[in-house]
């Protein structure tokens, strides 16, 4: 076992950012990173693959996880839960191995409160416009619907002020290279290192 804790990398941003293909993209960058898979009770997509994407559960089953105080933190999300089961967290990062959370606000704020040394990121489009045009793009969702969408990243976007960094997702190689760059850096403080300079 590594003698060095691992990181806890908690990523956020509006839906329509990206983040999803960014966050595959730096997975693939990095050998030392895990992804933590939360517990949902919304439904599966199409092409999601229950234990990669979520643990699929019932409401029922998510409040007893909440109540064994199973999360590490949970969240409701237009009208479906989200938690970050806590145990895989810590065996990873008691491994060495940095471990990235995927979730929206409310989840990260109670992440920061918890667990002080956690770096957090805030992932954005260039532009509000450039999100309504992608929503548009994915063809998906109604105009209500994204405009829903837009309100609720507005909002969001007032929370990112509490975040560590902002990654603007343009080009999603760039993005991920940004992401890299961060978790290396955290990794080169002096906190992380000082001890080496001991005679
Ligand atoms: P989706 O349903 O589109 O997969 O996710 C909706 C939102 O829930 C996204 O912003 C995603 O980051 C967030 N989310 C996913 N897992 C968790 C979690 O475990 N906790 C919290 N708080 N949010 C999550």
């Amino acid at each position: 076992m590594s003698e060095k804790r691992g990181k806890l990398i908690v990523i956020s941003g509006p839906s329509g950012a990206g983040k999803s293909t960014v966050i595959q993209k730096l997975m693939e960058m990095r050998s030392d990173l895990c992804f933590s898979v939360s517990a949902t009770t919304r439904a599966p997509r199409e092409g999601e693959v229950e234990g990669t994407d979520y643990f699929f559960v019932t409401r029922d089953m998510f409040e007893r996880m909440v109540r064994h105080g199973e999360l590490l933190e949970h969240a409701e999300y237009v009208g479906n839960y989200y938690g970050t089961p806590s145990r895989y967290v810590e065996q990873r990062r008691a491994a060495g191995k940095h471990v990235l959370l995927d979730i929206e606000v409310q989840g990260a704020s109670q992440v920061r409160s918890r667990i002080r040394d956690a770096i957090t990121i805030f992932v954005i489009p260039p532009s509000l416009e450039t999100l309504r045009q992608r929503l548009r793009d994915r063809g998906t969702d109604s105009d209500t619907v994204i405009q829903n969408r837009l309100k609720r990243a507005r909002a969001e976007y007032k929370e990112a002020t509490f975040y560590d960094y902002i990654v603007i997702n343009d080009d999603p190689d760039e993005a991920a290279h940004e992401l890299d760059s961060i978790i290396t850096a955290a990794c080169c403080r002096f906190e992380e290192r000082g001890e080496l300079l001991k005679l």
